[in-house]
């Protein structure tokens, strides 16, 4: 494993040959707003920012997108024809993204990339991008990645990690894109000390000691699934909710769309937009039928579909990186790490 040093001094100097080579975004403060953007106009990404309000996920996954294009101009051979549209452009980095976010997109990954239903826009634009990661060394309150099966310096997703020190990065190279990605930027870059591994460890065990919350999920996958389904604990859990989507907006793991064709005159797109399951209309089918047009149903659906679904699915892995987002963005404080302490000590009650 590389690991190599960046002083400060000459950040800025090579984000601007990045610009050369790939269309960089990060982490920037928009008010009292923080999202990612696309660093346009000599803007560097704002690294003492914690977890943005907003995940990265948009940068893949964009909120409105134009999937196909089409004419009802019947003088057009192609009339009533979907034409997709093209969605070449230059190589994407993110810089600064946290760790938890860069797993986020392998979760959702498994969804876009399934077997025989693979997504290629999706697909494409993941491909398409470098994540240089940096690690967390002040987690937020509300962070729970360490039994969200994800961490403060955790690795998966990143391309290089970036760990702050006083005058420089310490830089840990994971693939042959972060490589690639050091070598353009033209950094005059140090190698990282004989113990610069064994620095990074006892960094990152410091920082995995300052996680404040947990939760346990060791028994979700044994739950059984009609007993979580039917548990009486989800009038109680769904009761504050207001159906506002900002649980499923910010957070990373959460992949919900809607496609929509829009014609003006002759001339038409169909577009794939964000769309939450916390909302009304979101099931609703075109015979009027809903089949979760109470509140309590949406409530339900989200958390088993993170905790429980998603589990038996796949590996025993929670729909969730513990990015706090969620708890810390819901105006009625409906908070995960509760609800999955209920679902994964449920104990049902025997009838009679
Ligand atoms: S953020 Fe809170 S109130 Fe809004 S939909 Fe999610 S759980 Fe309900
Ligand atoms: S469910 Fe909440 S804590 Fe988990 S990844 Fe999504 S926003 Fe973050």
């Amino acid at each position: 494993m590389k690991f190599y040093k960046i002083d400060k001094a000459v950040w800025s100097a090579g984000l601007e040959k990045l610009r050369d080579h790939y269309q960089l975004f990060g982490p920037a403060r928009e008010g009292n707003f923080s999202q990612f953007i696309a660093l346009d106009d000599g803007r560097g990404p704002e690294l003492d920012l914690s977890n943005t309000h907003l995940s990265p996920k948009s940068i893949v996954h964009p909120q409105s997108e134009v999937m196909f294009e089409y004419t009802l101009d019947s003088t057009r051979d192609d009339h009533h024809v979907l034409r997709p549209v093209e969605k070449d452009g230059p190589p994407q980095a993110v810089m600064g993204i946290r760790p938890c976010d860069a797993k986020a997109f392998l979760l959702v990954r498994r969804n876009f990339d399934a077997p025989g239903c693979q997504d290629p826009y999706w697909l494409k634009a993941y491909e398409g991008v470098t994540f240089v990661g940096l690690a967390c060394q002040t987690p937020c309150k509300a962070c729970f990645c360490t039994t969200a099966g994800c961490g403060p310096f955790h690795e998966e997703g990143l391309d290089l990690l970036l760990v702050q020190e006083r005058e420089h990065y310490l830089v840990k190279v994971i693939t042959g894109k972060g490589d690639a990605l050091l070598e353009a930027a033209g950094w005059d870059v140090a190698p990282g000390s004989d113990s610069a591994h064994d620095d990074m460890e006892k960094m990152k065990a410091a920082a995995e000691a300052k996680i404040q919350t947990f939760v346990n999920t060791d028994r979700l996958k044994d739950q059984v699934t009609t007993d979580l389904y039917d548990a009486p604990f989800w009038e109680d859990v769904s009761f504050s909710c207001i159906n506002c989507g900002t649980c499923t907006y910010v957070c990373p793991t959460c992949w919900c769309f809607d496609i929509q064709d829009e014609t003006r005159g002759k001339s038409g797109t169909r577009m794939r937009n964000w769309d939450s399951c916390m909302y009304p209309l979101f099931t609703m089918h075109g015979t009027g039928h809903n089949p979760r047009g109470k509140k309590v149903q949406r409530v339900r659906q989200r958390f088993m579909h993170k905790l429980k679904y998603y589990v038996d699915k796949y590996d025993g892995q929670i729909q969730c990186v513990g990015c706090g987002r969620c708890v810390n963005l819901c105006p009625v404080n409906i908070d995960i790490r509760k609800v999955c302490e209920k679902m994964n000590h449920y104990i049902p009650q025997q009838a009679g």
